[in-house]
C-alpha cells in the first residue's frame, strides 16, 4: 500500500529525514517511536504534504501513485488521512457540515453519488456511538474551544467517518487522559480492515497498549535505526532510548 524509499527531507535548509525506508501493507498497523526530536512528527508532515517541509531526495508510492506528486487535498481524496490535519479550528462551520462536505469530496473523487441527508445523519449515528462523542460537541464550530480530549475525540471521529485507507495518528505532543487513550485505540483497533492500514506515531508505549502494532520502528535522527514486534515497544518502555543512542552513535 505504501512504499517509502530513501526519503529525506529539510526544514528551512536543514535536513530532518535522512533516508527513510517503510514499506505498509493493507492490514497492518505500524508504530513509529522514537526519542523527541527524532523527526516523527515531520514523517507524517511530509506524508501529509505540509509544505514547510521540502522533500530532497526518494520516493513515496501510495497504492501505486506517485504520492509527492499529489496537493494535500488529493492526498486525503486517494484515502490517506492524516489526523492533525483536522484539529484546526474553523469558526462558524460545524464539525456536521465540514464532515458532510468532506465525505461527499472524496465520494466525487471516487466517481461515488453524494450521501442525502439520511444516509449521512445515520451514518453519523453509528459512529458517533464508536467513539462515544456528544451531538452537541459536533454541531458547534469546528474544534473552536475543545478540550485536547475533545479534539482528540473529534479526529478520530472524523476518522471514523472517512474511513481512510492510510490513517497516520501523530499523537506525541497531545498529552491524552485514559479516556481519549481508550477512544482513539477503540476507534483505530474498531476501523482496522484488511483493506486498511495504520500509522501511529507514539513517544511512549502506552498507546500501544490499546493498540497492538504489527510492527514497531525506532527513529533516530531521521533515520528507522531498528525494526521489530510489539516486544520492541515493550523493550524500549523498560530500557528508554538510551541503548539505541549508543548502538547508533557509538564510535568504539
Ligand atoms: P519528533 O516528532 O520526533 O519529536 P520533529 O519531527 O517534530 O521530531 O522534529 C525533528 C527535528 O526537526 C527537531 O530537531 C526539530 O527541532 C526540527 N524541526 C521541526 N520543525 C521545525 C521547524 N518548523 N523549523 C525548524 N526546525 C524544525
Ligand atoms: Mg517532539
Ligand atoms: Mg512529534
Amino acid at each position: 500500500m505504501l512504499s517509502i524509499k530513501n526519503l529525506h527531507a529539510s526544514i528551512e535548509g536543514s535536513p530532518i529525514l535522512n533516508g527513510i525506508n517503510l514499506e505498509i501493507k493493507a492490514g497492518e498497523v505500524h508504530a513509529i517511536m522514537g526519542p523527541n526530536g527524532s523527526g516523527k512528527s515531520t514523517l507524517a508532515s511530509v506524508l501529509a504534504g505540509r509544505e514547510e517541509y521540502e522533500v530532497t531526495q526518494g520516493e513515496v508510492i501510495f497504492q501505486g501513485k506517485d504520492l509527492l506528486e499529489l496537493s494535500p487535498e488529493d492526498r486525503a481524496r486517494e484515502g490517506v488521512f492524516l489526523a492533525f490535519q483536522y484539529p484546526v479550528e474553523i469558526p462558524g462551520v460545524s464539525s456536521t457540515n465540514f464532515l458532510r462536505t468532506a465525505i461527499n469530496q472524496v465520494r466525487s473523487y471516487r466517481g461515488q453519488d453524494p450521501l442525502d441527508a439520511v444516509k449521512f445523519l445515520s451514518l453519523m449515528k453509528e459512529k458517533m456511538k464508536l467513539v462515544e462523542i456528544d451531538q452537541k460537541l459536533l454541531s458547534r464550530s469546528l474544534n473552536e474551544g475543545f478540550s485536547g480530549g475533545e479534539k482528540k475525540r473529534n479526529e478520530i471521529f472524523q476518522m471514523a467517518m472517512l474511513e481512510p485507507t492510510l490513517s497516520i495518528l501523530d499523537e506525541t505532543d497531545s498529552g491524552l487522559d485514559i479516556d481519549a487513550l481508550r477512544v482513539v485505540s477503540n476507534g483505530v483497533n474498531h476501523l482496522k480492515s484488511k483493506d486498511n492500514a495504520t500509522i501511529v506515531v507514539t513517544h511512549y508505549q502506552r498507546l500501544l497498549d490499546y493498540i497492538v502494532p504489527d510492527y514497531v520502528h525506532v527513529l533516530y535522527k531521521g533515520r528507522i535505526v531498528k525494526s521489530g514486534t510489539k516486544d520492541l515497544a515493550l523493550e524500549l518502555e523498560e530500557k528508554g532510548y538510551d541503548w539505541i543512542k549508543e548502538e547508533v552513535d557509538g564510535t568504539t
